[in-house]
């Protein structure tokens, strides 16, 4: 049975006698370990830990941020394979998956290589007679990220890496269900060289979380999970002075006009609908079929789910897992019936699907339900709005670009979406008056590259920097301008009026 705890000023750091959760194989159901949640205690040593370290870091050159991270890079290169198996076994994704995240995350610590470039600021000479002007970014001090279960290495990676070269030190707050991974990342990070107290990892729950939202010494808040929490975290953290970005829930939709090529399209709806068993925020969960093309797609959507094998995350046979856990296998699994109850038609049950072929996924020990396609859901149903985060795919059948476009714009989520046409001209159409943060033409799944800023609108934001990229710069930084001057005769005498230019 493993034991996951905290890691604070450089080393692991347990508390006898802490509440804890366990932690559970979701291929097996089986307990596999605790995670120790974290009191007021540690999170105040954390904190302590990442101010103490602030001044040194903040001073430490450029070029001393980026070997680190340069030496970080390759460690976690070398470590990959660990870190997907560690993943996989919490989360229950398979072994494949899990690398891809990690491979996604890294391109962010390559980006934060760059610092000493993203850093410069700009400088103006002469803006008066021999007066400079420059602006100057700098680091906040201590930055706290809170992040969900589905990828456990890559959204903390979205963050650490830009805020700590920007010369912050970090205090992650990992989700319950998936520690492991950040303490193999902070393992790494000391290897690297990064001086204790600039990472910090503090395991915990709402206890932890809202300390971390009221705490005096943290000056900003990353946030990545569902709406209800990113509103609450949004709002705690804002109300505490502090700077906040919180990402929240997703309902992607994919809208297939007619000319598309379908088989291309139902590819991508099935990887987009069903890897990592749905639980990505970037998954398409919804198909805008726009007439006539929905029952041609539907057979060549289910064609493709029912050859999809359904098993552990480390069977390298199985190209989809389990779910994260038995409570949210269960909520995801009651979308079916209420599908039906609101009119849908179950054209592939994910009940029945068999695990590495035997036994049905709901007869099977573990998380499981397979991948689920429900046809002909109605517009505005509690299945086309809500979202489920998980193997359920939804088709919706529409007459027109227009009606598809409508029913993007009035959802209440703006994460990601697709359109598939060969129309560039539709398809010019579409970016420009879709109401969504990120948008895929004929790319089911638009997550931008570590160079530009990932981030929704409407409720999948709360605050208005996404995160990574140049945005991500702007977020863990804050400006100053320097105007200067140094000892010339042309500058004395005693003038009360406002400076003006001379
Ligand atoms: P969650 O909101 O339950 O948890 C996220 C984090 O908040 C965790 O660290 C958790 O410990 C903490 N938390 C949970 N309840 C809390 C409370 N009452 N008070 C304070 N903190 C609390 O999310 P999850 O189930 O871990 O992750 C899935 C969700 O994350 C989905 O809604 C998904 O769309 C979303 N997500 C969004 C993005 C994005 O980029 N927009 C990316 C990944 C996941």
């Amino acid at each position: 049975m493993k034991h996951v705890a905290h890691w604070i000023a450089g080393e692991p750091a347990s508390v006898a006698g802490s509440r804890t959760a366990q932690l559970c194989d979701p291929a097996t159901g089986q307990t596999g370990g605790t995670v120790e949640l974290a009191s007021t205690a540690e999170v105040e040593a954390a904190v302590a830990a990442a101010k103490a370290a602030f001044p040194a870091w903040r001073d430490a050159s450029l070029m001393k941020r980026t070997q680190i991270l340069f030496r970080f890079r390759e460690l976690m290169d070398r470590h990959r394979d660990e870190l997907a198996a560690l993943i996989s076994a919490e989360h229950g994704k398979v072994h494949a998956d899990a690398l891809g995240e990690v491979a996604r995350g890294l391109e962010v610590v390559e980006f934060a290589c760059g610092i000493p470039h993203l850093l410069k600021g700009g400088f103006s000479e002469n803006v008066s007679t021999r007066v400079d002007s420059y602006a100057i970014r700098q680091p906040l001090g201590v930055v706290a990220g809170i992040t969900p279960f589905n990828f456990p290495a890559m959204v903390p990676m979205w963050m650490y890496p830009v805020a700590i070269a920007c010369g912050n030190t970090f205090i992650l707050k990992p989700s319950e269900k998936d520690p492991s991974a950040s303490l193999l990342m902070a393992s790494l990070w000391k290897r690297a060289g990064l001086p204790d107290g600039v990472f910090n990892v503090v395991q915990g729950d709402k206890e932890a979380v809202d300390r971390l939202l009221e705490h005096p010494d943290v000056r900003a808040v990353s946030f990545v999970g569902s709406t209800p929490i990113a509103r609450y975290v949004y709002e705690t953290g804002t109300a505490h002075g502090k700077r906040v970005q919180a990402l929240g829930g997703a309902k992607n939709h994919m809208l297939v006009l007619p000319d598309a090529d379908l088989d291309l399209v139902a590819d991508a709806a099935v990887s987009a609908g069903f890897g990592s068993a749905g639980e990505r925020c970037m998954a398409i969960s919804v198909v805008l079929a726009v007439d006539p093309v929905g029952d041609e797609l539907v057979d060549k959507i289910v064609s493709r789910v029912q050859r999809l094998t359904v098993g552990p995350g480390d069977d390298p046979a199985s190209e989809m897992g389990p779910l994260v856990t038995g409570e949210h296998r269960d909520k995801v699994a009651s979308y079916l019936d209420l599908g039906v109850e609101e009119g849908a038609k179950l054209v592939v049950d994910g009940r029945s699907t068999p695990v590495l072929g035997g036994t049905a996924a709901a007869d099977t020990p573990g998380f499981w339900l397979g991948p689920t396609v429900l046809d002909h859901v109605p517009a505005g149903s509690r299945v086309h709005r809500e979202e489920i985060f998980g193997p359920v795919l939804s088709i919706v059948r529409v007459s027109s670009y227009e009606e598809g476009l409508e029913l993007i714009n009035t959802g209440e989520y703006g994460n990601g979406t697709a359109i598939f046409t060969n129309d560039g001209g539709a398809a010019r159409r579409f970016q420009n008056e879709v109401e969504v943060g990120m948008v895929g033409i004929n790319v089911p799944i638009p997550v931008p590259m570590a160079f530009y800023s990932f981030g929704g609108w409407k409720a999948s934001l709360f605050g208005d920097t996404h995160v990574h990229g140049a945005e991500g710069v702007h977020f863990y930084t804050r400006g100053k301008v320097v105007t200067s001057r140094w000892l010339d005769p042309s500058h004395g005498g005693v003038n009360l009026g406002f400076p003006t230019n001379k």
